[in-house]
């Protein structure tokens, strides 16, 4: 039974048949919350959508819902993808829902941990492969053909239907879009996913458009230096690629939004993940905190307009990957079990 969930809560607007299981883990519906440090710091009003909220941890359960769904209702009884973790552990959950075989591809040694460990338990058939992401989807494009898996990475377009109701979301909680919509860039389904929504939310409702604001990683960003990567590095391993399929999809939302698409380093990374953490309370991933990392730099450099509305999406949680959060050198030292000698600490 699915009470809610992407395919009830959004159904009229998505490729919804009476023939589509309506499969559910209860994605979607999101927590958008205020940022009330980062709206002091910029004199702006910024929200983050949680995303990690999520059923497997990160937004790509809305498109995946929708992409499992279908691929049942077609008749496939096996997935596959290319990931960089969190669309492997996305699909697994899903297809293991849906009683469908998974297979998913992933760049060896690139995955942080806490996803690879769920497309384990959720029982998918796990392919790591001698190669970088761009690889590997390259080789799902191959098997998709061969024709036994039906293709769940964002170049089906079911994933990008399910994802773009995130921007129906924030417009609700709003009461409008956002001035600015702020989010991290990798294979750039998702921005060419909101941008859809927000277009389709303002033909219903008659609301103005966001701009659209992508950020990547300096060592991963094809979309700002115009040509694809070859070899792409990161820390912030869910936007650690070098030709993103959907590139047109964010070239036009960029472009019809008025928009930009720009980079921020690691160490801007590094930093915004840890003030997201330490003074909003929320801890996400490293590649999430690619879109207020992006602010963080505007506002440094001047060019962050104030009393303008912006939306930063979180698109993964923190737990993800916590080998990133302890790699800065985290020691505990193991105390004495008297009080006298946790009040010295304390003191300190
Ligand atoms: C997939 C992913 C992204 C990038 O989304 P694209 O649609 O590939 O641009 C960003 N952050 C996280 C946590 C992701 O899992």
């Amino acid at each position: 039974m699915a009470f809610r969930g992407v395919l009830s809560l959004h159904k009229q607007y998505l490729p919804v048949t009476d023939k589509t299981p309506m499969l559910s883990l209860g994605e979607g519906d999101t927590p958008l919350v205020r940022a009330n440090a980062l709206s002091q710091e910029t004199g702006c009003e910024i929200y983050l959508k949680l995303e990690g909220c999520n059923p497997t941890g990160s937004f790509k359960d809305r498109g995946m819902v929708v992409a499992v769904a279908k691929a049942a209702e077609s008749g496939a009884r096996a997935v596959v993808c290319a990931s960089t973790g969190n669309t492997s552990a996305s699909a697994a959950a899903y297809a293991a829902r849906a009683g469908l075989v998974c297979a998913v591809l992933i760049p060896a040694g690139q995955i942080a941990r806490g996803k690879l460990a769920q497309a384990y338990v959720y029982g998918a058939k796990i392919l790591a492969i001698d190669g970088n992401f761009d690889k590997a989807l390259e080789l799902t494009r191959e098997l998709g053909e061969a024709g036994n898996f039906a293709i769940v990475n964002s170049i089906n377009p079911d994933r990008l239907e399910g994802q773009k109701t995130a921007a129906f979301e924030i417009a609700d909680d709003l009461g409008r879009a956002p001035e600015i919509l702020a989010l991290p860039v990798g294979n750039a389904g998702n921005i060419t996913a909101y941008w859809k929504g927000f277009n389709e939310y303002a033909r219903v409702k008659a609301t103005a458009l966001p701009r659209m604001w992508g950020f990547q990683a300096e060592g991963a960003a094809p979309l700002v230096i115009g040509k694809p990567v070859a070899d792409p590095h990161t820390v912030a391993t869910a936007i650690k690629i070098g030709n993103p399929a959907s590139w047109n999809g964010a070239v036009r939302a960029r472009d019809e939004s008025g928009g930009e698409i720009s980079a921020v380093s690691d160490a801007e990374i590094r930093a915004a993940y840890a003030y997201l953490a330490a003074r909003e309370g929320v801890f996400c991933e490293p590649a999430s905190a690619a879109s207020v990392a992006g602010i963080l730099k505007k506002l440094r450099d001047g060019k962050l307009k104030r009393g303008q509305t912006i939306v930063c999406i979180l698109t993964g949680t923190g737990l993800k990957d916590v080998d990133f959060a302890l790699s800065a050198g985290f020691t505990v030292e193991t105390l004495p079990a008297e009080a006298d000698a946790l009040m010295n600490v304390l003191q300190d």
